[in-house]
């Protein structure tokens, strides 16, 4: 793969911009910072967060093995996927590649940066037509999104597919591992050095329970991550964030705890999916949810509604009639869910 060629010109030539806190970072107490216009009076917030969110990328690094270079932190997933696009696409001439089903934010992000999507269909399996993804890619396509496990559908995707895709693709392949927390699988993370084309997205939106804090988690070769250093708004990841997921991070056995929790609960909630007539499908999960298929998928949405229980109707994307997506809630809130399935 050949970097240089697959970053915007626009990008590779720009000088990013300088923060006072990238000129001059010092934990030194004794210094006076008089170079940002902040406020002087102290209430724990009144200075700009760390930029380079040292503490908490050298933390991540250790836990992934990884160098803290090879990692960018976004506000959420969504932010690091932005600027993917925006440093690699160029808008109007270029395109990405998704296997739909999938999650929606890329097709948007590609739409919002004036980008073509290359939807390529996954097969009833939802397993990646290996054969359509090669033949679709063309000289503009600079990027491949997978989403292993694949949100809605679940599922974890090939290896040996991926592995094809990474060989024989000369732009960026980005997986998604929002869900991977909740699998046994390895991640491609362990696999960066091996491919200098990868790229792994992480979360802590799912199994960290930290959704509202909204942080995402690039990691990629240091000479990706320096062209997403470059592009990204200075002070991305606010300090409230960068103290909360370094507190969540450190707390690896509460974490465990409820993955185990989801786990036994997404099992039962399958047992209990599989006594009701109107399912008829309950598609593998590798995830913290669960896709089926029923009879009429509008009227059981609605149905639930009624009841006060909120799923995700997926009716209407590919490979997806009458599927409904089901997250695993807590003990109380599947029994909740499940009696109101026996009762519609
Ligand atoms: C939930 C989810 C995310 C998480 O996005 P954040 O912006 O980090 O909250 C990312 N990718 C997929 C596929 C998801 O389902």
């Amino acid at each position: 793969m050949d970097l240089k060629a697959l970053i915007r010109p626009s990008i590779a030539a720009m000088k990013p911009y300088s923060s006072a806190r990238d000129e001059f970072q010092s934990q030194d107490n004794n210094l006076v910072f008089l170079d940002a216009n902040e406020s002087p009076f102290q209430n724990d917030l009144n200075r700009y967060p760390d930029p380079q969110q040292i503490l908490l990328k050298t933390k991540l690094a250790t836990l992934k093995q990884v160098l803290p270079d090879q990692i960018l932190l976004g506000n959420g997933s969504d932010e690091v996927l932005d600027l993917l696009f925006r440093a690699f696409c160029e808008p109007n001439q270029d395109a990405v590649l998704t296997l739909t089903p999938t999650y929606g934010i890329y097709g948007v992000l590609a739409n919002l940066n004036a980008i073509e999507n290359q939807a390529v269909t996954l097969n009833s399996k939802f397993q990646i037509k290996i054969d359509d993804v090669l033949k679709a890619i063309h000289p503009n396509t600079k990027m491949i999104f997978i989403c292993s496990p694949n949100n809605p559908s679940g599922n974890l995707l090939d290896t040996k597919a991926i592995e094809g895709i990474l060989e024989a693709f000369g732009g960026l392949v980005v997986i998604d591992e929002a869900y991977i927390d909740f699998t046994d699988s390895k991640s491609w993370i362990e696999r960066l050095s091996e491919f200098p084309n990868l790229v792994v997205t992480q979360t802590l939106s799912k199994a960290y329970g930290l959704a509202g804090i909204r942080l995402g988690i690039c990691y990629a070769s240091t000479d990706i991550i320096s062209v997403l250093n470059k592009i990204k708004p200075p002070y991305n990841i606010n300090l409230l964030t960068q103290n909360a997921a370094f507190e969540g991070i450190s707390n690896q056995e509460n974490t465990k705890k409820q993955i185990d929790m989801i786990l036994s609960e997404r099992e039962k909630l399958i047992q209990n999916l599989n006594n009701l007539s109107f399912v008829k499908t309950i598609f593998p999960s590798d995830a913290n949810f669960i896709l089926i298929r029923v009879d009429d998928a509008n009227m059981r949405y609605t149905q639930l509604i009624a009841k006060g229980i909120i799923v995700r109707n997926r009716h209407g994307q590919p490979l997806c009639d009458h599927c409904l997506r089901i997250t695993v809630g807590t003990p109380e809130e599947n029994l909740k869910l499940i009696q109101a399935l026996q009762t519609i």
